[in-house]
């Protein structure tokens, strides 16, 4: 008896995600707010914790953090909410539920590459359909013949897209709501960066739903995401979600950062004012091309086959960023690069600055 034997043969050609080990370096490479809290929140959040009760399960509707979120986001009141252990999980919930023969997720690449092997594992057919290689556009054209081709289950597009940084045309994400069979679900990972949203569209397609996630905003240790749209929908993605999927620790201290959340509008701020400074620096570097960035990390190309020789040379001088590579074929030459506190970006520039 072999695992080989048993294993789904598409489980056993995925790769699992490679995280590399960071310590005692400058961490550029995940998309983390490089920001802590001040001292006095620390404490006060301390005190939250302590009234925790641990021999408790939690709430399993979650419903004092759920009236923070519809509060903190604006989600429109007859809109319905639906909490991931990350929005990663909310993948895998609205995968698992769409799931048989035939059923298919489809997505633009290069894009976030956990849709792909979320719907490898759970066994929904995947489809990526190319952006532009020019500007990383989507393709309307190529989009809408993939969707009348596969009539997939689901489409995914992030908006801002990771690792690309832009956003999607609005008459694009039109096109593709119109066209789409099934559900569309606009994740929203990087809104803190933007002021582009679809939340105040929910309710005018039936098919539309919106992820968020307060990883990106500066809580990436909390696990927590969420998606908002129709009950139609999110009733039935609850039946898949596990009951106590949202742990009290992440609960209580969720709601004590909402409270506060003025802090991350500021942090957002301060990141979105260095990602002008990080642009403008990184496009004086010779044969460099910067792409424009409504997130909190900067996708640039370097001049041929220069890539992976920057990347470890930062990594040698202690700066772990994102080399893209090998990634994709679009992405060849390219390195993605998180927007970290104004010392961080600095140290960045001084060795690029150096070697290119
Ligand atoms: C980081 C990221 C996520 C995952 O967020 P978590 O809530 O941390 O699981 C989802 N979508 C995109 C596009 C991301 O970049």
């Amino acid at each position: 008896m072999a695992a080989s034997d048993w294993i789904r043969p598409e489980i056993q050609a995925l790769h699992a995600y490679a995280i590399p080990d960071a310590r005692g370096l400058i961490k550029l490479d995940a998309m983390e707010n490089p920001y802590p809290w001040p001292e006095q929140l620390k404490t006060a959040w301390a005190d939250v914790l302590q009234q925790v009760a641990l021999n408790r399960y939690p709430d399993p509707q979650a419903t004092d953090m759920a009236a923070a979120v519809r509060a903190t986001f604006a989600i429109p009141a007859d809109q319905s909410l639906l909490f991931g252990n990350g929005s990663d999980e909310i993948i895998q919930i609205i995968a698992q539920a769409l799931a048989r023969p035939g059923h298919s997720l489809l997505t633009v690449e290069p894009g976030f590459v956990m849709y792909r092997m979320i719907a490898l594992s759970c066994g929904l057919e995947y489809v990526g359909v190319p952006l532009r290689p020019d500007n990383f556009a989507l393709d309307r054209a190529a989009l809408l013949a993939a969707i009348k081709q596969h009539q997939p289950a689901v489409i995914f597009l992030a908006c801002p897209n990771n690792p690309t940084g832009n956003l999607f045309a609005a008459d694009d994400i039109a096109a593709v709501l119109a066209a789409a069979p099934g559900l569309v679900v606009i994740d929203e990972a990087y809104a803190p960066f933007t002021t582009t949203s679809y939340l105040p569209q929910l309710g005018q397609h039936d098919n539309l739903v919106v992820m968020r996630t307060v990883s990106k905003m500066g809580l990436a240790g909390l696990r927590l995401g969420f998606l908002a749209g129709p009950s139609d929908w999110l009733h039935e993605f609850d039946k898949v979600r596990l009951p106590y999927n949202i742990n009290s620790l992440t609960q209580a201290s969720a709601i004590f950062a909402l409270q506060h959340h003025d802090i991350f509008t500021a942090q957002a701020a301060q990141i979105c004012a260095e990602r002008t400074r990080l642009t403008q620096a990184l496009t004086t570097l010779p044969g460099v091309t910067v792409y424009p960035s409504a997130t909190n990390f900067i996708l640039l190309r370097t001049p041929p086959q220069q890539a992976e020789t920057w990347f470890q040379g930062l990594r040698h001088q202690g700066i772990l960023i994102k080399s893209l590579h090998q990634a994709h074929p679009a992405l060849r030459d390219c390195l993605r690069i998180t927007i970290g506190t104004p010392e961080e970006n600095t140290a960045l520039l001084r060795v690029l600055q150096t070697q290119s």
